[in-house]
């Protein structure tokens, strides 16, 4: 079940959130007594309460804000259980004083903002001797082997136990801590309410990931990287499960740079089917791999990971095909299978994992490729492994190529009034792909359109590769139009389509 907690420092914020939160289909929510301004009034909180609720009152140490003495604390935590609340939520030390009474449910709780501490089963174990109905266990996860560990407690405990980690790091064992064995997952009210590091809101636990739909049975997949919180992955894999029918759910992992083969280890137990991989780890997941396609060794990376039926892993590029795609697309729209690279001249600007892919997705296809790159001395080692030509970032407007790739950053939100080509040097008999898919019309696409020449956007690369690794991971073919759909929609909230 997903629990929402309310924080708000007046009583009524508290009862119009909780009424909002009912209508809007919550089923728990958390009270948190110590955020308020003034003593708690329970019965203006809990009588006609719309849905059952945690009483909670939490003390700085424990990372609340209570400012009361702890004799008040108690006092409130024993009336609302003689008021019979639904669950009251009693720290580890005051779990002996704060004695059972009628129906309202213990749930003895740990909290730890620095770390998962080496013996946390210890500390597990010690609280299942504190009569509780459910134990609650929240560490920090400084490594995305913590938030397993908790995910096994659960797993293994005989007293219901909530087991999930805070944290970015964390964020993972919070959508998939009730398939391990936990009750309860919590959740805010809305993304910018977090009461707690790494939280998600109400709407995007149960729309985006389906945490009530998540059984043993359900696959899992995620985008592994650093950092990882605005990648656009979960949304668009998780909307396309679920259109597809698919019992499969797509999370987002943040794994710091250097830890890709040690993380995987400890993840393992999770029993993870599938990632996308993205930077800093697409050198990394590559040689993680014990099976790589042709194109993930020829350029040295890979943005996909699959487990084989005998559970190693193959890697992929699906970048490499999708930045083909576009490109076809941008010569011939209506029948990019009859478009040809052969004899093209290509500029592509950037030297980086994207040029890699793309720069070798070209040279394959005849093109005759130019790269230049702000770091000349990588343009030149690019170009040299690819035997293509370079030059230097200033002169990238001197020749006319018939297409202009930019594989940069350089006009990216929020950096949206920047381009990476001067418009002067465009011409109209130019295909122009940015690789930049947000915004959907970069400067440079909106420059380029003016001067008449043909162009193709970041999302239509984004998408084509999200849609190869759909079909790697289920099998059915990846739903394009609705993936574009849900990019555009993320990155133009208002819906103020192009
Ligand atoms: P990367 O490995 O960090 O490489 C970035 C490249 O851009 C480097 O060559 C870097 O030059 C250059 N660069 C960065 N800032 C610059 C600036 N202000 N002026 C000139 N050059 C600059 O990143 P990446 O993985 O290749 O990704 C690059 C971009 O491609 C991303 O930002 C993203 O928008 C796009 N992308 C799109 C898709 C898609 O599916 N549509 C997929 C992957 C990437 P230095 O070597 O000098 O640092």
């Amino acid at each position: 079940m997903i629990c929402v907690s309310i924080g708000r420092t007046r009583h009524k914020m508290i009862t119009l959130e909780h009424r909002a939160l009912a209508d809007r289909g919550a089923k728990l929510v958390e009270l948190r007594l110590d955020w308020l301004s003034r003593l708690p009034d329970l019965g203006r909180l809990i009588d006609n309460r719309p849905t059952p609720v945690i009483i909670t009152c939490r003390r700085r140490e424990d990372g609340g804000r209570w400012r009361g003495t702890e004799e008040q604390r108690m006092t409130i935590l024993r009336s609302a259980i003689v008021s019979g609340v639904d669950y009251v939520d009693i720290e580890e030390d005051i779990a002996k004083s704060v004695p059972r009474y009628g129906d309202t449910k213990r749930i003895i709780s740990y909290h730890n903002f620095e770390e998962t501490p080496p013996d946390i089963e210890q500390i597990h174990a010690r609280m299942c001797k504190l009569d509780a109905d459910i134990i609650k266990i929240v560490t920090l996860a400084n490594s995305p082997g913590d938030a397993a560990k908790m995910l096994e407690i659960s797993k293994r405990s005989d007293i219901p136990t909530i087991g999930f980690c805070m944290g970015e790091m964390g964020l993972f064992s919070r959508i998939l801590c009730g398939r391990f064995g936990s009750p309860i997952t919590y959740a805010t009210f809305s993304r910018d309410r977090e009461l707690a590091p790494g939280q998600l809101s109400f709407e995007e636990m149960r729309d985006i990931f389906r945490y009530e739909e998540i059984t043993e049975d359900t696959q899992i997949f995620g985008v592994i990287g650093d950092p990882i919180g605005h990648s656009l992955s979960p949304l668009v894999h998780n909307f396309a499960f679920q259109a597809a029918g698919i019992d499969a759910v797509y999370l987002p992992l943040r794994i710091p740079q250097d830890t890709l083969a040690k993380s995987l280890d400890d993840l393992d137990s999770i029993g993870m089917r599938g990632f996308s991989v993205t930077i800093p780890h697409k050198q990394a997941a590559a040689d993680y791999s014990q099976v790589s396609s042709e194109s993930v060794r020829a350029i040295g990376a890979a943005n996909t990971l699959i487990r084989s039926e005998v559970n190693d892993w193959h890697s992929e590029n699906t970048d490499y095909d999708a930045a083909l795609a576009s490109v076809l697309i941008g010569i011939n729209k209506e029948n990019p299978s009859e478009a040809s690279l052969m004899g093209q001249k290509v500029m592509l600007l950037g030297a980086g994992g994207a040029a890699r892919a793309v720069a070798l997705a070209m040279v394959r296809s005849g093109a005759l490729v130019t790269i230049a790159g702000r770091t000349h001395k990588r343009a030149i080692a690019l170009a040299d492994e690819i035997s293509c030509q370079h030059c230097s970032w200033e002169n990238r407007g001197a020749g006319e190529p018939d297409v202009l790739i930019n594989c940069t950053p350089v006009g990216m939100h929020p950096n949206v009034d920047d381009t990476p080509y001067a418009e002067h040097w465009l011409t109209e008999n130019m295909v122009v792909f940015d690789t930049v898919y947000n915004p959907e019309t970069t400067l440079l696409i909106k420059d380029a359109r003016a001067k008449g020449c043909r162009t193709v956007s970041g999302i239509e690369m984004f998408v084509r590769q999200a849609a190869q690794q759909f079909e790697m991971f289920t099998g059915q073919p990846g739903p394009l139009d609705q993936m574009r759909m849900t990019v555009r929609r993320a990155i133009s909230p208002l819906g103020d389509l192009p």
